[in-house]
């Protein structure tokens, strides 16, 4: 497999040392630019598999807002992110919610759970 170079923003510190990196496919071959190890472990896992933090809206009904932020507990698969927005819409929570309530268990088998970001007492 040919070697490629790529540009990725080490996003591990408010640091966000700029990183050169060289890869054949998802595997690292070199990286530079980072200041300390965690840009290569950095680089490493956003080849190998891409994930970030995902933030949305789900529905709540009897709510005192008809929608409450919610989030994922740790970072989410890059690739499966559009597959897991279609899930939460068509999620719709009963009030009264609780911030860092499980909105939804092990979403999509990726062991990453959504939670709640805030909490939303229900409508009088
Ligand atoms: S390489 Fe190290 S210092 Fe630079 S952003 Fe990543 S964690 Fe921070």
């Amino acid at each position: 497999m040919a070697q490629e170079k790529d540009r990725l923003i080490c996003v591990t510190c408010p640091m966000g040392c700029a990183l050169e990196v060289t890869h054949e496919g998802p595997a690292l071959v070199e990286v530079s630019g980072h200041a300390c190890r965690r840009g290569i472990e950095y680089a490493r896992a956003e080849l190998a598999d891409p994930r970030r933090m995902v933030a949305t809206t789900v529905r709540v009904r009897g709510g005192l807002h008809p929608l409450v932020p919610v989030g994922t507990a740790a970072p989410f698969p890059k690739g499966r992110i559009m597959e897991l927005m279609a899930l939460l819409r068509e999620v719709e929570l009963e009030a009264p919610v609780r911030a860092g309530q499980v909105v939804l268990a092990d979403a999509l088998g990726t062991g990453v759970d959504i939670l709640a970001s805030r909490s939303m007492p229900a409508a009088d």
